[in-house]
């Protein structure tokens, strides 16, 4: 399970996706760090922009491709506010990422937004796994999870 260390980058994660409502984007934020423990990148979601796809996993993940090598890709660990979704997760086990740790999962997200009523995405909610088997994936964290539900919540209840 999440250790100290892990706790502290998920923490990270949690003031990156604050940092996205900031600017007005949804809140998801993620880091990437080297086997090492090296913070190598960090982005939160930019989709405030009208371009979909801009998902901090996906950046992530083509920066991984573009500076590292695949050993180290494959020695690094991933963390990020909510659970990659299919297209991060397609990305990440494209590149030969290793592993993730998550705060709150796409299933928590889910019944969230549930809750709130958004509608439904355009894209399947689905686990890790069952995009890319055999990865190690750790999440959800308590505590750290009801602070990404609260952003969530100011996201769509603006006051
Ligand atoms: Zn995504």
């Amino acid at each position: 399970m999440a250790d100290d260390t892990d706790l502290r980058h998920l923490r990270r994660c949690v003031e990156l996706a604050a940092e996205a409502l900031e600017v007005g984007d949804e809140p998801f934020g993620s880091v990437l760090v080297a086997a090492d423990g090296t913070v190598l990148a960090e982005d939160h979601n930019r989709v405030a922009s009208g371009d979909r796809t801009r998902h901090p996993e996906f950046e992530l993940a083509r920066w991984a491709a573009a500076n590292m090598t695949p050993g180290e890709r494959a020695a690094a660990t991933v963390y990020t506010s909510g659970e990659h979704c299919p297209m991060c997760a397609a990305a990440h086990g494209w590149v030969g990422l290793g592993r993730i740790v998550y705060v709150s999962s796409s299933e928590q997200l889910a019944s969230w937004l549930a809750e709130l009523g958004v509608p439904a995405p355009p894209v399947r909610t689905l686990p890790i796994h069952e995009v890319v088997p055999g990865l190690v994936v750790e999440g959800p964290v308590p505590g750290l999870a009801e602070q990404v539900r609260d952003l969530h919540r100011h996201f769509h209840t603006p006051s």
